[in-house]
């Protein structure tokens, strides 16, 4: 969606009119903020509203929609789509249920399409600006620029600023494979203003954004091809959880083109067809569209960082220390621009790191923070600390407990049985430093694990948690109980036995 081509629908144009209205007329600057934030996608907003709740008079810089990737082509819009396809999902399963449909499952692609514009619209009154502009933020339409040691341009418009932020976050990498862009292809820029779905789709990457949308096209009725670089998908998460989600993907009937070096692109009378290198030999696969969904860029052209001698990749982003500041003392930055963690709600709590830092001469470390993540695949995959990999790069030895969703009495209820609950510890003792969970809802049952790792909580205590019976998250507290069962010894099982038998 552009804010410059007129809205086609009630639902867009009930969005623009939030986050990017036609007649904003911008505020007159104030001779000196505390803080220029440039973006307004969940870093700037989250910076913005919290500095100007706490009295500093803040200058927020949009050159698009406010709420950036999150709201307009991130999380909102995947999150809806998904929703619909885990329908068909269940439909799908429903015979091994005991439940017959009385005939074939037919996808609304459109219906879909307009269901997702219309939560889209109702969630962005959260982020428009006239709200912004009520907390006491000055917000600017237009691109933010550096022009002097403390002045942002925006349209004309000079800000003079004591501390800025960059928050201008991250867009598709678009991959240089021969004849791609003459053949053309969807990111998740122009993915969700589809109104017809592609009867045959490829997707280019099988990282989380690729295999989200790879599962929900497919289950809303698309001939799916999944190309990725790696062996297998999913591969920076837990090798266990990814190998589980692939073969949900095969059984789905996801065509996987795995090992691919996608070599060349061209258009035919049939479509377009991609052509790539696998262990396997050659693979040519003709499709009507092309999703692209291999990484993610920074956005630091046009923004006059040598100016003010910030430091910047074009491929790591803006360069900053650990508490989010640049090489430009009065400069930090928040959000997909700067950090490995690319999630709303890493790029909210950098946020509040940078107003504690940048205003209040705070000495928060984005380290200091537990970040986990979910992938929404069906089944999801939450992460939550190290990987075991990552544990032993620091040296640190682990005991690792699993708990499969095969033993746990909900899931076997609920038909759901592939997945686990696999809690890593720092050998010998209970101290929980990563934990991955698989299962239909394991975005919802991370949050237990992150609450035991932020606040010390150690996987012997996880025990003593009394959960619901029979939920699915009862899997952690059974995890609690097998590093409890460790703890009996054979020398404290002779003492309990001993004990036993003199009190008989
Ligand atoms: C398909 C998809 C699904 C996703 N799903 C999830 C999910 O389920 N959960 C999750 O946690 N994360 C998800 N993400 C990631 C999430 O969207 C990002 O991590 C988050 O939006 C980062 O926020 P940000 O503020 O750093 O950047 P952005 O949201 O990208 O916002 C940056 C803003 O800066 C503006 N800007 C850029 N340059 C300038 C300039 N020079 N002047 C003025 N403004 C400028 C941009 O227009 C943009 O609005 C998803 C991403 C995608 C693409």
């Amino acid at each position: 969606m552009t804010v410059e081509a007129p809205a086609k629908n009630s639902h867009d144009l009930e969005l623009v009119a939030n986050v990017h209205p036609p007649d904003w007329r911008p505020p007159i600057p104030a001779p000196r903020y505390n803080l220029v934030v440039i973006g307004g996608g969940t870093a700037g907003l989250v910076t913005a509203a919290g500095a100007a709740g706490l009295g500093a008079r803040v200058a927020l810089i949009e050159r698009h929609l406010l709420g950036g990737d999150c709201l307009n082509v991130g999380c909102v819009p995947s999150k809806c789509v998904i929703r619909s396809s885990r329908v068909v999902g269940d439909l799908r399963v429903a015979a091994s249920l005991g439940v017959r449909l009385p005939g074939a499952v037919e996808v609304d692609f459109g219906a879909v399409m307009e269901r997702m514009r219309g939560v889209r619209a109702r969630i962005s009154h959260h982020d428009s600006a006239r709200r912004f502009s009520g907390l006491g933020v000055d917000v600017f339409f237009g691109d933010g620029r550096f022009t002097g040691r403390d002045t942002v341009e925006v349209n004309g418009a000079s800000l003079r600023f004591k501390k800025a932020v960059i928050a201008t976050g991250a867009r598709a990498r678009h991959p240089m494979i021969p004849g791609l862009a003459e053949a053309g292809f969807l990111t998740n820029e122009t993915v969700f203003e589809l109104t017809e779905r592609p009867r045959r789709l490829a997707v280019i990457g099988a990282g989380p954004i690729g295999c989200e949308l790879a599962q929900a096209f497919r289950r809303l009725g698309s001939e799916v091809t999944l190309f990725h670089t790696g062996g297998h998908i999913l591969n920076r998460e837990d090798t266990g959880a990814a190998e589980i989600v692939q073969r949900a993907f095969i059984d789905e009937g996801i065509r996987l083109v795995l090992g691919a070096k996608l070599a060349r692109v061209e258009r035919a009378a049939a479509g377009k067809v991609l052509h790539a290198e696998t262990p396997a030999g050659p693979v040519s696969v003709i499709v009507d569209e092309i999703l692209v969904g291999a990484g993610r860029v920074p956005n630091v052209d046009g923004l006059g960082l040598e100016a003010v001698s910030v430091a910047y990749d074009s491929r790591e982003g803006v360069t900053v220390d650990d508490r989010l500041q640049t090489s430009n003392p009065r400069i930090y930055a928040a959000g997909d621009v700067c950090m490995a963690a690319k999630f709303t709600h890493a790029a909210d709590f950098a946020a509040r790191t940078v107003i504690q830092n940048a205003l209040f001469l705070g000495r928060k470390k984005l380290s200091a923070l537990t970040i986990p993540w979910c992938t929404y695949t069906d089944p999801e995959i939450a992460h939550v600390g190290l990987h075991e990999h990552q544990a032993a790069k620091r040296g640190i030895a682990l005991d690792t407990y699993v708990r499969p969703f095969s033993e746990v009495d909900r899931a076997m209820a609920d038909g759901e049985e592939e997945g686990f609950v696999k809690v890593h510890v720092r050998k010998g003792t209970d101290e929980i430093v990563g934990a991955t969970i698989v299962a239909r809802h394991a975005g919802e049952m991370i949050g237990e694990l992150s609450l035991a790792i932020t606040a010390g909580i150690g996987l012997g205590r996880l025990a003593s948690v009394i959960h619901p019976y029979p939920t699915q998250a009862e899997a952690i507290r059974q995890v609690g109980d097998m590093y409890n069962r460790t703890r009996l010894t054979p020398k404290v099982k002779r003492l309990f036995a001993a004990w036993l038998r003199w009190t008989r």
